[in-house]
């Protein structure tokens, strides 16, 4: 068994306000410079729709990630000798206008301009060319459901289910969905990288660019089925996002995550079993990787792994945060947490709880066990997202979701607490307490739980208090 420390995320979709507040801090501080002006390393895209860049989900297409092939595990994209082949031509990457031609505007003209009849205007100009052009698709296009009734067709989460049903004025859905690199456990971007520029640092899992060895080659953009590696134009290397690390080093959280308006984001560690990823990645089938995915945590608490993590090395400030870790009690302990497409068998590392909808169908008296399936969100359209089409995960972290809410509302409003509703879901009472806790009402401390590189007792910047171990960064 090698034991390695991940750092990870966890997203509560049934929280996600759509107010794109993450993006603008991730925007401000990584990717203001000449050639990243399209990059936003964090984007929050509507479901249903196709997203940025446009249909990364659909890999007939852009051909990322990983797929089984006659039992071998390969990269979807081909392997050393098609790399070559494409040298000068890869047919599988995004052109620009999929992600979009980033503009500006002369916002001087606008302050400057003389007193007139009409109120001044000023159009949009190309950050690329310098030149005026006519905005055609943009990072946020189809936000909030804009032109879904186009683009919704090609929306891949509909397979099975018939999207003109569901695009139609009375039943649509919408749903928010952030993201960010998933640093991977099986990362088909620096598995495809030709120049070893790509790598996954050994402390953390963080996936990052050396810019000295990248030599431009865009293999990692086409081969992440994420699509976020991004090519920058002007310096001719690839960026990405990098896990806010200088910021973890110093125990504190990433940008999106303190940023994040909606409090719906998580960040911990997770133990794994770094001798097992290629057993996970190659499960036979799609709907297999998840639980085989599940299957590399390593619990934290229990004395084989404590003994091996200590004589492999992993300081025990290390082991403290993953004892608390809310991205390994939400994603391993209570299953709320699922993958995002883990079809492409890279294993992701930023999870997401499915979201509710709507709130009042769950008000009433009808048993949590079936109103899942009554849900505005068809179960089917979260399983193609989170679970490679296996409805029962999602089911699962849905009624849980739900015996919260009935649990709270006995305690809260009819003042009589319902044991019954716990055991329904296969829980206590006192369980739902908790995942009341974390879910609704937890403190930064609970939510990121972000061990510093150096022991604390070393590192000047913090002082420890309240909460023994870990840095009061409030
Ligand atoms: S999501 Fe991140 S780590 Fe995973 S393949 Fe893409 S760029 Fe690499
Ligand atoms: S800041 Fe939080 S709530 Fe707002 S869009 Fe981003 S993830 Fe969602």
């Amino acid at each position: 068994m090698k034991i390695k420390v991940q750092m990870s995320m966890v997203l509560n979709l049934d929280k996600c306000i759509g107010c794109h507040t993450c993006s603008i801090p991730c925007k401000n501080v990584w990717t203001t410079r000449k050639g990243a002006e399209y990059m936003w390393f964090n984007n929050v895209e509507t479901k249903p729709g196709i997203g940025y860049p446009r249909e990364w989900e659909n890999q007939s297409k852009h051909k990322g990630g990983w797929v089984m092939d006659g039992g071998e595990l390969r990269l979807k994209g081909g392997g050393r000798l098609q790399k070559v082949a494409r040298v000068f031509h890869n047919p599988d990457l995004p052109v620009i206008d999929d992600y979009y031609e980033p503009w500006d505007y002369d916002y001087a003209s606008l302050i400057t301009a003389p007193h007139k009849n009409h109120q001044p205007s000023i159009r949009p100009k190309s950050q690329v060319t310098g030149e005026p052009m006519q905005i055609k698709w943009g990072p946020n296009w189809d936000d909030d459901l804009a032109g879904v009734c186009e683009t919704g067709a090609r929306d891949v989460n509909f397979s099975g289910l018939d999207h003109a049903i569901y695009l139609s004025f009375k039943q649509v859905f919408m749903f928010y969905l952030p993201r960010l690199c998933e640093h991977c456990l099986n990362p088909a971007c620096v598995a495809s990288c030709p120049s070893g520029a790509m790598y996954k640092r050994d402390e953390d899992g963080i996936v990052l660019v050396d810019q000295e060895r990248c030599r431009g080659w865009r293999y990692c953009v086409s081969g992440c089925p994420y699509k976020k590696v991004y090519f920058n134009w002007k310096t001719h290397r690839s960026e990405k996002c990098i896990f806010c690390y200088p910021r973890l080093e110093a125990g504190l959280t990433t940008l999106c995550a303190h940023s994040c308006v909606g409090r719906i984001r998580y960040v911990g560690v997770v133990l794994y079993d770094a001798d097992r990823i290629h057993e996970a990645a190659s499960a036979k089938t799609d709907k297999e990787v998840y639980p085989a995915h599940l299957d590399l945590f390593l619990d934290p608490s229990d004395p084989e792994t404590i003994a091996a993590a200590a004589n492999q090395g992993i300081p025990e400030h290390v082991m403290a945060a993953a004892r608390r870790s809310p991205i390994y009690t939400l994603a391993k302990t209570w299953q709320l947490a699922l993958p995002l497409h883990p079809e492409f068998r890279t294993l992701p590392m930023v999870w997401y709880i499915p979201p509710l909808s709507p709130v009042e169908a769950l008000a009433g008296n009808e048993d949590i066990r079936t109103a899942v399936d009554n849900l505005r969100i068809p179960v089917k359209y979260l399983a193609n997202l989170l679970t490679a089409g296996d409805e029962e995960p999602v089911r699962l972290a849905l009624k849980r979701l739900a015996a919260v809410r009935a649990y709270m509302r006995s305690v809260r409003v009819e003042k009589k607490p319902d044991d019954t509703i716990a055991a329904s879901v296969g829980l206590d009472s006192a369980t739902l307490l908790k995942m009341y806790d974390l879910l609704a009402i937890a403190k930064l401390e609970d939510r990121f739980v972000v061990p510093t590189a150096t022991h604390l007792e070393n590192n000047p910047l913090h002082t420890i208090k309240g909460c023994a171990g870990f840095p009061d960064y409030r």
